[in-house]
């Protein structure tokens, strides 16, 4: 399974992939805060639900997600990249493939020494989250 979308909450990426099944691609969803947690230190996830549909699946989910966006904006709470619009995001932007080549960036953002960001799968852009506290607080968003 390969995500093509991530959200901040369970709803609507529950939405996307009830829609994505309906239309004949078998989607499911996947909450990784704990690995977000566990892996990359982070205390408050972004992101962390993803739409997940088959690998071989990708391109036809993606032309589908853009048609079923326009027709009902089904990517209305989805994470889009500000730069080219693509819904293949990550958070934090540590690399999901190796785990020892992130001790180093991960230690140093839970450190506040590095920004954690988004990162774009698509076209490599990263950004701050939009509400990110700076002083560590809850509930800020
Ligand atoms: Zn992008």
């Amino acid at each position: 399974m390969f995500p093509i979308a991530s959200f901040e909450d369970a709803a609507p990426a529950e939405a996307l992939a009830r829609r994505l099944s309906e239309e004949g691609i078998g989607a499911a969803t996947n909450d990784d805060a704990g690995e977000q947690l566990l892996r990359f230190l982070t205390p408050h996830p972004h992101a962390q639900w993803h739409v997940l549909v088959p690998s071989d699946k990708v391109q036809e989910a993606l032309d589908k997600l853009r048609a079923l966006d326009a027709s009902e904006q089904i990517l209305r709470f989805a994470i889009r990249c500000p730069d080219c619009g693509s819904t293949q995001i990550e958070y934090p932007q540590f690399s999901r493939n190796t785990l020892v080549g992130n001790i180093v960036p991960v230690a140093a953002a839970a450190l506040g020494l590095v920004e954690r960001e988004f990162y774009c799968t698509a076209c490599h852009f990263t950004w701050p989250p939009p509400a990110e506290v700076s002083d560590s607080r809850d509930g800020a968003r």
